[in-house]
């Protein structure tokens, strides 16, 4: 009889093709749920549409899909979706971590929480309320100190600040990620983020398998680049590492005293920690495989299909990790570092890579027309990786070293995105679940101000607001701006009109309000008065770098017509 195998993609599907033809080699068709629509859909031997904001749906669709072609196991490779993953298993009856715990892995304070209950060494830190709450717990505790996102993964937005104005200056430009990417908070303010001292020494991975509450070491990786900050771009995982027995003992016990403190029970995890001069201190644990690509060292490494053990894994069949000789090869995943910012015109240089000894497979992901942002920006590894196997540790690294080098990234300046949709007359008739104020200028500046610069201070936050009204007021033709509220909600959109275009403007909410669709309203708000203003086009013109406005804007109607070269680009 058939089965399937359910593989769960969140809203940055890094290496997508790793677990659909894994699934499919241990015979199970693979089915995808993925927010994001299609995506790798053609390898897969299904795809469903999911709404990541709604679990309790998805978990009705899982059993659905369970009663057509039973579900054998559910498997996540991304952290985001590891706690709907384990929602969905539970339903199910599959063994998986339990959600409890996929999702303290997920979320940094509760993580700690459930690392200091078990005395598992991690750094001292606060969850600031704010800025100055950061600086005055760092005033105490001493710098340098590292600030980052609830619910970060990646090293987005992981930042060192070794004095007050750097940790000021780190401390807004993580709430400025952290709004900009729509990263999520846990239902915590912008404000709040976590920040702790910083842990000198090296850094290395311990990646488990968990069977049945069962902890096996399957691999340790050496991070050889130093990572000191002021961002941590990872770049190379080697394996084994060079450490002697002692410590690597000391690192596994670590790592798994680390899964079992936060009630890891079934599947893979991934443990960090730093090599202090006090001894190793965690850094995190995650309830999932080593980030994208980088998991293909496993079977060059341990000499099995390690996907497809995985997969066996998640259905419950017992597993035997093989043992590692010493004539094993030295492994190592390198991800292409960030060149900086801009469009891709072409990568340059991958058969040249493909070509040197030692490299078991390059894997560029960027392909043309691809928006690359500099660290610690981007959320993906965005430009590829390259994977090399060898005698000798030496010898790896110089395989990579070489590898790497061949690899170009042909970039361009990066221009505004241009979206238009039709202005009709019909769109007059939207009633708002607002209702609509008389708009007031101070009033709009307050809410662009919270809403667009919410991590400045305030008169800060205001003035740059007032700028940025005054920027689109000299660029375009007249005011048609909408102003909606009732109480704390509020939102604003600054549209001008010129002859039959309407141009949208800047628009917000604050960022409280994000998810409860105030967006959307705001923003049919302001087609209906282009309509009453007797428009027929309405046009938005978007910085590609940043994810959420696309989405909002789809949402409404609108479609991608074009990119501008650069120049044209509006900063205010
Ligand atoms: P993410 O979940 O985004 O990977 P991490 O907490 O693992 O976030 O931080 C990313 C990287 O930043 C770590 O791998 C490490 O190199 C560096 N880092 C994070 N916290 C600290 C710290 N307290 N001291 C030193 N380096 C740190
Ligand atoms: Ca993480
Ligand atoms: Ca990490």
């Amino acid at each position: 009889m058939d089965r399937q195998i359910l593989i769960l993609f969140g809203s940055r599907a890094c290496a997508a093709a790793d677990p659909i033809l894994a699934a499919q080699r241990v015979g199970c068709t693979a089915t995808v749920l993925s927010p994001a629509g299609d995506g790798c859909a053609t390898m897969a031997d299904g795809s469903v549409h999911i709404q990541l904001g709604d679990p309790a749906s998805v978990v009705e669709l899982a059993r659905r899909l369970h009663a057509t072609t039973p579900v054998a196991a559910v498997v996540s490779y991304e952290e985001e979706v590891t706690p709907l993953a384990a929602r969905i298993a539970a339903a199910l009856g599959l063994p998986a971590h339990p959600v409890d715990a996929a999702e303290a892995a997920l979320d940094k304070p509760a993580m700690k929480q459930r690392l200091a209950a078990a005395g598992v060494p991690i750094a001292d830190h606060v969850l600031a309320i704010d800025e100055d709450d950061a600086v005055g717990w760092a005033a105490r505790v001493g710098y340098p100190v590292v600030v980052k996102p609830c619910r970060g993964s990646a090293s987005q937005g992981v930042i060192r600040a070794d004095d007050e104005p750097e940790l000021r200056a780190a401390y807004r430009r993580v709430r400025r990620i952290v709004r900009d990417y729509g990263l999520d908070t846990g239902g915590r303010p912008n404000a709040t983020q976590l920040v702790e001292k910083y842990l000198d020494g090296g850094e290395i991975s311990v990646e488990l398998l968990l069977q049945h509450g069962r902890t096996q070491v399957s691999a340790v990786f050496d991070k050889p680049e130093p990572l000191t900050g002021p961002f941590f771009e990872e770049t190379i995982y080697l394996t084994p590492p060079r450490l002697d027995p002692a410590l690597l003992k000391e690192v596994e016990d670590l790592a798994v005293r680390a899964a079992a403190a936060l009630g890891l029970w079934h599947g893979p995890a991934h443990c960090e920690i730093r090599l202090t001069s006090d001894g190793p201190v965690v850094l995190e644990i995650a309830a999932r495989l080593l980030g994208g690509p980088c998991s293909r060292v496993f079977s060059d490494r341990l000499g099995v299909d390690f996907h497809a053990l995985l997969m066996r894994l998640a259905m419950g069949d017992p597993v035997e990790l093989p043992e590692v000789g010493p004539d094993a090869p030295v492994a190592a995943a390198m991800m292409l570092p960030v060149p900086g910012e801009g469009r891709v015109v072409a990568v340059h240089g991958a058969e040249q890579a493909r070509g040197v000894p030692g490299i078991r497979m390059v894997d560029i992901v960027a392909v043309p027309g691809d928006v690359i942002v500099s660290f610690p920006e981007p959320m993906c590894y965005s430009v590829g990786f390259v994977i090399a196997t060898g005698a000798t540790h030496q010898e790896v690294e110089e395989s990579l070293a070489k590898a790497s080098a061949n690899i170009t990234l042909e970039l361009e300046p990066i221009g505004c995105d241009r979206w238009v949709r039709p202005v009709e007359p019909a769109d007059a008739d939207y009633r708002p679940p607002l209702p609509p104020l008389p708009v007031d200028r101070e009033f709009v500046v307050s809410v662009l101000a919270d809403s667009m610069f919410g991590e400045l201070p305030h008169a800060a936050a205001i003035a740059s607001a007032a700028c940025a009204v005054e920027c689109d007021e000299a660029a375009r033709g007249v005011p048609a701006w909408v102003a909606l509220g009732d109480g704390e909600r509020r939102a604003v959109s600054v549209g001008f009109v010129d002859g039959t275009t309407g141009y949208m403007g800047c628009f917000g909410v604050p960022p409280e309000y994000r998810q409860a669709g105030l967006g959307e309203a705001v923003l049919r708000g302001q087609l209906a008065e282009f309509a009453r203003r007797g428009c027929t086009l309405a046009v938005s013109e978007t910085d590609p770098r940043l994810p959420l406005s696309p989405a909002a804007l789809r949402r409404v109607g609108f479609t991608l017509a074009g990119s501008d070269d650069g120049s044209a680009c509006r900063t205010c």
